[in-house]
């Protein structure tokens, strides 16, 4: 028995700091730039998203030439589809952690991609966190490590992980898309000043 829980805790490893914390790990600064999603609930209408004050809510750029790479940077692909990962421990409650798993179970479950447990040896990997504001993510792979952050409990619903992740798989959001317009009508006087878009 000893052993099958030695070999259990054995499978989960923690990575090195990321190299990509994302900008926002002052939680001081946090709070005086974001909404605080800690006190979130299922009826709260605001959108979680949008609460984390960065480009379209959740993307974390670190500079604009990122805007000009993204899903065409072939080294932003995950080699293999393989996404390793680890929950940082003192972030989330066990229930809260197998929720993410959950979550990412079901990316594996219905896609070709492997989002698999961090093992020593992995150079490039996903440290999940929960200590800053917001639900956000950079897209595609970032090497050295990269964080997502996920604040419980507004970031922890399922769909929410998943969106998290497929950024950190390289997607952008699908109302970005070039040929948006012709699948959906935007309602340009609902969005907020300044947030109407970006340019490359
Ligand atoms: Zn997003």
């Amino acid at each position: 028995m000893a052993l099958v829980t030695a070999s259990l805790m054995a499978a989960e490893i923690e990575p090195p700091e990321p190299v990509h914390k994302g900008l926002y790990f002052d939680l001081d600064v946090i709070k005086q730039s974001g909404a605080d999603l800690s006190l979130w609930s299922p009826d709260n209408e605001e959108n979680p998203w949008e609460a984390s004050g960065l480009l379209e809510g959740d993307i974390m750029i670190a500079k604009v030439d990122d805007l000009r790479n993204v899903i065409r940077d072939e080294d932003k692909y995950w080699p293999n589809g393989v996404v390793p990962y680890y929950i940082a421990k003192d972030h989330f409650s066990q229930e809260e952690r197998s929720r993410i798993r959950s979550a990412l179970k079901e990316i594996n479950d219905s896609t070709c991609v492997v989002i698999r447990e961090f093992q020593k040896g992995d150079e490039d990997f996903v440290k999940i966190k929960g200590n800053a504001t917001g639900c956000w993510s950079y897209i595609g792979r970032k090497r050295g490590g990269q964080v997502v952050n996920l604040q419980a409990p507004a970031c922890l619903r399922k769909g929410t992980v998943i969106h998290e992740f497929l950024h950190v798989l390289g997607f952008h959001h699908q109302h970005s898309s070039h040929d948006r317009d012709s699948f959906i009508d935007i309602h340009w006087e609902n969005i907020r000043p300044g947030e109407k878009g970006y340019t490359l």
